[in-house]
């Protein structure tokens, strides 16, 4: 999506060689029209698919989720970290390793929102080890819904998680795919 690489481009800061910052326009302070036309690729992308629902986690998936489903015509459902551990039988959970904080989290989503004969899409903002992605894979397994596929705002294709996800057997639709990157630099994949 060029319009997203331009701007990632302009006001991403990239940290060291595996973090970029985006907090200007997608994950803190928000871009609400870019948002909007990221849930417009994302519903064009997997156009065709009978999606029930959009699942993603929060916090900063959340709005992308939201465009996504506005695009679709269906709910979002949005997993909560908790550190811990609610009912089994209200919920499913996954573990999440942070490699970022270096802690592992609980997601979990409330077993009222998913299901089987739900047909799910989910949607984040990056994919970078996979960790939390993963986890909600396991999530849509565990409810007995379909996984239709994966939709990242960003990815960061020199780590490992599309490769997780791969072996998972899932498809992954990223808008900006970033293959290297150093301060002052940035590489997208052709
Ligand atoms: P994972 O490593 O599980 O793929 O990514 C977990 C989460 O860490 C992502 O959903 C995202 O919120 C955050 N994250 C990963 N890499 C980056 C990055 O380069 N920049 C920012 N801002 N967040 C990231």
């Amino acid at each position: 999506m060029k319009l997203l690489e331009e701007r990632i481009r302009q006001e991403g800061l990239i940290l060291s060689d595996t973090v970029l910052k985006v907090d200007s326009f997608l994950n803190h302070q928000v871009d609400t029209e870019l948002a909007l036309e990221i849930g417009r690729e994302f519903g064009r992308k997997f156009a065709g698919e009978p999606i029930t629902k959009v699942l993603t986690i929060e916090a900063s998936g959340i709005q992308f989720a939201m465009a996504t489903g506005i695009a679709l015509g269906v709910p979002f459902v949005y997993a909560k970290k908790k550190k811990a551990v609610t009912l089994a039988e209200e919920v499913y959970s996954a573990p999440v390793h942070s490699f970022t904080r270096q802690e592992t989290y609980q997601v979990s989503v409330s077993r009222k929102y998913i299901g089987p004969g739900d047909k799910v899409l989910i949607v984040d903002d990056f994919l970078a080890t996979g960790a939390a992605l993963v986890g909600l894979v396991q999530i849509v397994k565990e409810a007995g819904a379909e996984l239709v596929g994966v939709g990242c705002v960003i990815e960061k294709t020199f780590q490992e998680g599309r490769g997780l996800l791969e072996q998972l057997g899932v498809r992954i639709h990223s808008l900006a795919r970033i293959r290297a990157m150093s301060p002052g630099e940035i590489h997208f994949e052709d």
